[in-house]
C-alpha cells in the first residue's frame, strides 16, 4: 500500500474513531434520540471532513444494520445494550469501526469485556502470513473465557476502495480456514459476542441498501433515488435520507422498484436467533508485521 492511501486511510480512521465514540456518548445516556444521534454523527464526519460510508446503530438483540426513519421516535433507555458502528470514507478509502456501550447499567459490562478481549487478542496475531481461522480462533475463546459466545454467521471482512466486503471474510470462530493474511490488506476485525445460541437472521424492515447493479429503471421515483445515492458509489444509504428529499410516498414506491429490479439489496436488521443480547467491537487496520489500526483512539483502551 502506497503512503499517499495510507495516509486517507489514517485519516479517515481518526475521524471515525472521534464520530462512533462521540455518537456512542450520546447514546450511553438514557433519552438520547436515536435519530438525532445518527443526524449528529453523519454531520459530524462531515464537519471533520470525511465522506459518510455509513452511520449505523443496534439495539440489543440486534447486531447490526439499523439506521432510524425520519419520523423514528425511539430514544436510548436504562439497561439498552447500543452499537454504534460508523463508515468514514477518504475518496474510497474506507475506515470501518463500532463500539457498544450499556445505558446507565452494569448488566453488560462482561459481555461489552468479552468483545473487547476477543478484539485485541485477535489484533495481536494480525501480520502477513496469519490464517483466518485463527484469528477465528482467538475471538471465540476470549468470549468463551467469560461465558459467552461469538455470533458465528456474522464475520469481519478485508476492505477495498469504495466496497464494505471486499471479498474475503474473518471468522469469529475457528472454521478451518486456511486463506493467509496479506500484507497491505485493509482488514476490519469485529467480533460479536452474545449470552444467546450465537447465530442471527435477518428480523424486521430495512433502512439499509447498497445499489449491486446498474440498470436502466422505469419511474421517476427510481431514477431520483439513484440520482441521489450515486454519490455514494456503491457504499449504503439509508431510507431518510431519501424520504426527507423525496417524500415518504416516492421514495418508498422507488424503493420497491429498485429492489424488484435487482438494482439495490436491502439489508434487514440482524437480530440474534434466540434473543440473545449483542455487543460488538470493530477496528480496520493494514496487515503488515505490526499492523496500522488506523480506527484506534487513544482513549479506547481496546
Ligand atoms: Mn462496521
Ligand atoms: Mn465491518
Amino acid at each position: 500500500m502506497d503512503s499517499e492511501i495510507l495516509q486517507k486511510c489514517i485519516k479517515a480512521g481518526k475521524i471515525a474513531a472521534q464520530v462512533r465514540r462521540e455518537t456512542a456518548a450520546r447514546l450511553e445516556k438514557p433519552g438520547a434520540s436515536f435519530l438525532e444521534s445518527l443526524d449528529f454523527a453523519e454531520g459530524r464526519i462531515l464537519k471533520l471532513g470525511g465522506q459518510i460510508a455509513w452511520a449505523q446503530m443496534a439495539l440489543n438483540d440486534v447486531a447490526a444494520h439499523f439506521c432510524p426513519e425520519e419520523d423514528d421516535t425511539q430514544v436510548s433507555q436504562e439497561g439498552d445494550l447500543i452499537k454504534v458502528d460508523i463508515g468514514v470514507h477518504i475518496d474510497g478509502y474506507i475506515a470501518d469501526n463500532a463500539m457498544a456501550v450499556e445505558v446507565a447499567t452494569k448488566e453488560y459490562t462482561d459481555l461489552i469485556k468479552a468483545a473487547q478481549n476477543a478484539l485485541k487478542s485477535a489484533i495481536k496475531l494480525v501480520r502477513p502470513g496469519c490464517q483466518l481461522w485463527e484469528l477465528g480462533e482467538a475471538q471465540y475463546s476470549e468470549a468463551e473465557a467469560l461465558g459467552f459466545t461469538t455470533v458465528k454467521n456474522l464475520s469481519g471482512h478485508t476492505i477495498t476502495p469504495y466496497t464494505v466486503h471486499g471479498g474475503v471474510s474473518i471468522p469469529a470462530f475457528n472454521n478451518k480456514d486456511k486463506t493467509e493474511l496479506q500484507e497491505g490488506w485493509q482488514v476490519a476485525i469485529e467480533p460479536f459476542v452474545t449470552n444467546g445460541q450465537g447465530m442471527i437472521r435477518e428480523k424486521g424492515k430495512a433502512t439499509v441498501f447498497m445499489v449491486e447493479a446498474e440498470k436502466g429503471v422505469r419511474s421517476l421515483y427510481a431514477k431520483k433515488i439513484l440520482e441521489q445515492v450515486k454519490p455514494q458509489q456503491g457504499l449504503p444509504f439509508t431510507t431518510r435520507w431519501l424520504t426527507r428529499k423525496l417524500g415518504k410516498g416516492s421514495a418508498v414506491l422507488g424503493l420497491r422498484e429498485l429492489q424488484q429490479s435487482g438494482i439495490i439489496h436491502a439489508y434487514p436488521p440482524l437480530a440474534e436467533v434466540s434473543g440473545g443480547m449483542v455487543s460488538q467491537f470493530e477496528h480496520s487496520m493494514v496487515v503488515k508485521d505490526k499492523p496500522v489500526v488506523y480506527t484506534r483512539h487513544e482513549e479506547d483502551g481496546w
